[in-house]
Formats: structure tokens, sequence, C-alpha cells
């Protein structure tokens, strides 16, 4: 959904200000909403002051951010970026049964504008940070550099069933304890490149998953992430590295699959510098930081110059109903989305 304000000279492209309106079944207000209405905001003070920017400005709700009625997530800006085909959008379909683009037509949403019609200046969202730091740091604003690199892996291991009162322990091949000592390497591997690196396993099944056999199979998911594109490497090889040394010893079979690999993004230094001056002309403490989680504006920075504006959330909680932020923090973030956009729209 886009929304235009005319500029001085509507030849040139717009800048676009945005995030997205869906949620999660257990999400909270401000995921998403806030950089909609934040937008709103921006819109209305210009009008309010009757400002007239060089550049037309655009309001933008990417539909389908979170993906979990249609997957995949981040689905409307990933078609405006030309990372997938509107055709191929159009046939997800959800659990129960509905595709996404008979939805869009059911509820009015399905406009007659070709996705990615058009080009953007730039693009700014905001959003609410969904972890601890800036809270943590007393920081109020997140000039946003870019998100972070994630590589996903399924893993199996096979070792064998067998009786678990007959079977003595030095012949066992025990698939859970070798996923045992899997998974605490793993989060060794991301204390070992820290500050950056996470590493998660959080997805794990037995089989048979019976209190007297011997497991003699795991399937389990990595989740690597690390801003740094070298840094991210260097974690997978000390993974491999880990499957063949436990393998090795535990004569239990590890096979694996790397089933995701996106590279890290950085955001357009233009559109964090002009972030970073709307923070210090505010006031506002503020620190750079790195976006654990994807966005839209991840998407729309392979098509435009992109960046985004972090403000705390309490305690670090997103996608939970408890989710918060205060209205002091929200306003500066309206503000430092206010100055970006505008410095952005006066630029030729
Ligand atoms: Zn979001």
């Amino acid at each position: 959904m886009f929304a235009r304000r005319p500029g001085r000279d509507n030849a040139l492209a717009p800048v676009g200000m945005g995030s997205h309106l869906d949620s999660q079944p257990t999400g909270g207000k401000y995921d998403g909403a806030f950089g909609v209405l934040a937008a709103l905001e921006v819109l209305r003070t210009l009008n309010d002051l009757n400002y007239e920017t060089l550049r037309p400005i655009e309001v933008i709700n990417w539909t389908n951010e979170e993906g979990c009625r249609f997957a995949p997530a981040m689905l409307a800006s990933g078609v405006f970026a030309g990372r997938f085909d509107l055709d191929y959008a159009l046939a997800r379909t959800a659990p129960d049964g509905a595709s996404y683009g008979a939805e869009l037509r059911r509820i009015g949403f399905a406009g007659e504008a070709e996705p990615g019609d058009h080009a953007l200046a730039a693009f700014f969202e905001c959003h609410i940070e969904q972890g601890p730091i800036l809270e943590d740091e007393g920081k109020t604003i997140g000039v946003v550099t870019g998100a972070q690199g994630q590589r996903w892996f399924a893993v199996t291991l096979t070792g064998e069933e067998r009786h678990a009162g007959t079977t003595p322990m030095p012949i066992r091949r025990d698939a859970l304890v070798a996923a045992a000592q899997l998974v605490e390497r793993i989060q060794r591997i991301a204390l070992e490149h820290a500050p950056d690196a996470v590493a998660t396993v959080g997805s794990l099944s037995v089989f048979p998953d019976s209190p007297n056999v011997i497991p003699g199979g795991v399937r389990l998911t990595v989740d690597m992430r690390n801003p740094d594109d070298s840094e991210l490497s260097s974690m997978k090889e000390a993974l491999l590295a880990a499957l063949g040394e436990i393998a090795e010893a535990s004569g239990v079979a590890i096979e694996h699959e790397e089933v995701w690999y996106t590279p890290p993004v950085p955001f357009d230094p233009d559109c964090i510098g002009m972030v970073r001056e709307g923070a210090e002309r505010g006031g506002y403490p503020h620190r750079d930081i790195v976006s654990g989680a994807g966005h839209d504006a991840v998407n729309i920075a392979a098509v435009a110059p992109a960046a985004m504006i972090f403000i705390p959330c309490a305690d670090g909680v997103s996608h939970a109903e408890h989710e918060s932020a205060t209205p002091e923090d929200v306003a500066a973030g309206c503000d430092v989305l206010l100055h970006a956009v505008v410095s952005a729209a006066n630029r030729r």
C-alpha cells in the first residue's frame, strides 16, 4: 500500500518510509505498526507545517512481513525488490488452504499497480529493536547499519537403536548423546566468535523417542548469524569440523545440509548518515546497531538506498503480547524519521 504526498518536482523518484501492519499470532502492537504510524505522523507533521519537500514522499505498508500465515516472510517487499516473482507470491497457500492472491482480493488489498513499478530515491523504516541492547545501554535511537548474515543447517545423526537395559555402555552408538555434544559445541562456536555471533539449535527430534530404547536417530536444526560474512564462514567451518570430530569419536554417522544462506546486508552510508544526524540534532543518545532480525528495509536495500531507525522496547521482548515501548521513545523515533526523510527528499 502506497500513499504519496507530492513534492515540488513530481518527476523525481519519491522517498519511501514505512513498515508492516501484519503481526504474529501472539504479537504485540509495536512490531511493524509503529513504523507505518511513524510514517503517517511524519506526513501529518509536514501537512501541519505546510512544508513542501523537493521530492514526493510515500507512506508504505508492506503486506505479509511476518509470513506466519503465508510463508515466506517479507513477501510483499520481496516482490517489490524482485526477490520473488509476483505469481510465486500470489500462489502461496496457508495451512487452511487459502491462497495469498485470493485473500488479497477478498480483503480489498489487491491493487492495480505492478509491484516494483516505481523507483524509490531512498527508504527509511522505524522499528522497535526486538532485543535488549538499546535499553541496557540507555540509548534512545539505534542507527541501524545493516542486517546480519544467516546460515541454516539441517543435521541428521544416525546411530543404532538397542535395548536400554541389556546394551553395555562401551558398545553403544547413541545418537542423542552425540547430538548433545553437538549442541554444546554450537554454543561454544558462537561464544568463540563474540561479540556479534549468535547460534541456535531451535528444533530437535529423537527417534524412536522411547524411554527404554537407545536413541538411534536425531534430527536437529542449526541457525547461525553474524554481521560479518567472513566470520559467518568461519563459524560454518567450525561447525563442519565439530560434525567430523563428534562422528569420529561417537561412531554415530552425521549428515548435514545447508538449507539457507543470506549474506549480511549493509545499509546505504548516506541514509545511515541522515539517521545519525537526525539523532544528533534531536539530542537523543544513540549508537550504531546491526539488525538481528529480517525486515522489509533489508529487501528494499537491494533496489534503493535504505536504512532503519530502532527504538528500545521493554526488556527487549517482541513477538509477544506484552511487547512495549515508551511514548517518549516512540516520539524520538518519529522525530529522527522526519529528519532523515526530509533530508533525503530535499536532495536532487
Ligand atoms: Zn517487524
